[in-house]
């Protein structure tokens, strides 16, 4: 792939000989290409900026040494086939960068980056532009930069590890954040107990087990809780919008475990009172410990009312799922309950939902257990795409469905 980015701080852009996106420019893969945007102003001091018409604070960048750099970059490229660059600028009030267009960019043959400063650049520099080749406007963040050249590092950095060589082990971008929409578990490396200055702190056991079945579960549980933890907006839309919209979605902790219990008390009682004694029904059984154990196998959300203000109120709904610990191919739903008060909302088909939207992607189908006297779950559930099956370990009193994964 080949990169201009034209700057009025050239140095800036030395860190692209270091590192991984250095050694790609060095074996071939990257042609990195850094132009002084000065060398095209023809005035005795080299004017790259003047003073805005209508006031204001600062300066704006002067279109012509801009036109001038753009198409001696346009008119370096291969004579032959009539190729322009695509021209990425940055600014913080273009479309966000992110993985999907780091990938989508690192497709492209040809990139160019014009590094703005002071206020920006003359507006009639983007027509000039456009006139020519493609124009994507992207922005770092919503914060405000001096300059463009920190963006450009980082897009080039994010683009350049995606091109075939510039990584070894292809398999860690598959691993990444962000590549299907979900934060990447946590790493670990030796030694598996470390003494830091007094405390000991252990590798999580999972992952000395040599249990690769529990390893890929353990880790892709982490990547759901820590993504509900630190980017809740990632989470499926089904987790913002529509039934959830107004309520407080997140993985249950130990700390949830009293009021998840008291709830599934309160949605299974009837389901108790029906089965009068003839079986054991295990929402009804189970203790604050089989909750707690629970919480540890299964990755449970816990659904808030939100107060006033905004804050998480009271548990209102919750459901678990998990990946059949002997098949990896089978995502199973279980404790799917909403308040008795709030019943009838759509609350729970959109948790259910949700709750099959977080299976990883070798999961082919979804299986839950219901009380066999339940018909109005069952019915709900058939409503969802789930059928009743037959299979050997079905408990007393339970139905087993499932659903292929649409
Ligand atoms: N006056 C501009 C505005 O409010 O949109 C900000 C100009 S900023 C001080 C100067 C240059 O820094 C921009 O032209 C752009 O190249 C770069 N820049 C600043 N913030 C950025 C961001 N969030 N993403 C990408 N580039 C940014």
């Amino acid at each position: 792939m080949r990169i201009d980015v034209v700057s009025i701080f050239p140095e800036y852009l030395a860190a692209l000989d270091l590192s991984l996106i250095g050694r790609a420019r060095r074996d071939g893969i990257l042609d990195v290409r850094v132009h002084d945007l000065r060398e095209f102003a023809h005035d005795r001091h080299r004017t790259v900026d003047d003073s805005p018409f209508g006031g204001g604070a600062g300066m704006v960048m002067k279109p012509e040494p801009w036109a001038g750099a753009l198409d001696a970059v346009v008119a370096s490229g291969p004579a032959a086939d009539a190729a322009v660059p695509h021209l990425v600028v940055p600014g913080p009030g273009g479309v966000p960068f992110s993985q999907a267009l780091a990938r989508s960019l690192a497709g492209e043959p040809w990139l160019a980056f014009a590094c703005g400063r002071y206020e920006g650049i003359d507006e009639r520099v983007y027509e000039h532009a456009a006139a020519r080749m493609p124009v994507t406007v992207v922005s770092l963040g919503d914060y405000v930069l001096n300059g463009g050249e920190v963006a450009v590092l980082a897009m080039v950095e994010a683009i350049g590890r995606l091109l075939p060589g510039v990584i070894g082990n292809a398999q860690s971008l598959v691993e990444e954040s962000h590549e299907d929409g979900l934060l990447e578990y946590p790493v670990y490396t030796r030694p598996a107990s470390w003494d830091d200055a007094g405390t000991v702190r252990e590798v999580p056991a999972v992952l000395l087990s040599g249990d690769h079945g529990a390893i890929a579960a353990w880790r892709h549980r982490q990547r759901l809780e820590r993504t509900a933890q630190r980017r809740p907006d990632l989470l499926p839309v089904s987790a913002t919008t529509g039934a959830l919209a107004d309520l407080d979605v997140r993985p249950a902790t130990p700390a949830d475990a009293a009021e998840l219990l008291v709830l599934q008390r309160a949605c299974w009682v009837r389901e108790g009172l029906e089965a009068a004694g003839r079986w054991v029904v295990p929402p009804l059984a189970e203790e604050h410990d089989d909750v707690v154990r629970g919480l540890v196998e299964w990755t449970t959300l816990a659904v808030r009312a939100r107060a006033a203000d905004g804050a998480p109120g009271r548990l209102v709904a919750s459901v678990r799922a998990r990946r059949h610990p002997d098949d990896a191919t089978r995502w199973e739903v279980g404790r799917l309950m909403v308040a008795p008060d709030l019943q009838g909302r759509g609350l729970g088909r959109a948790l259910l939902a949700l709750a099959e939207s977080l299976a990883p992607a070798e999961v082919t189908g979804f299986r839950l257990t219901t009380g066999v006297l339940e018909e109005g779950n069952q019915r709900f559930y058939r409503r969802a795409g789930y059928r009743v099956v037959v299979g050997a370990g079905t408990p007393a009193g339970a139905v087993d469905l499932a659903k292929r994964r649409p």
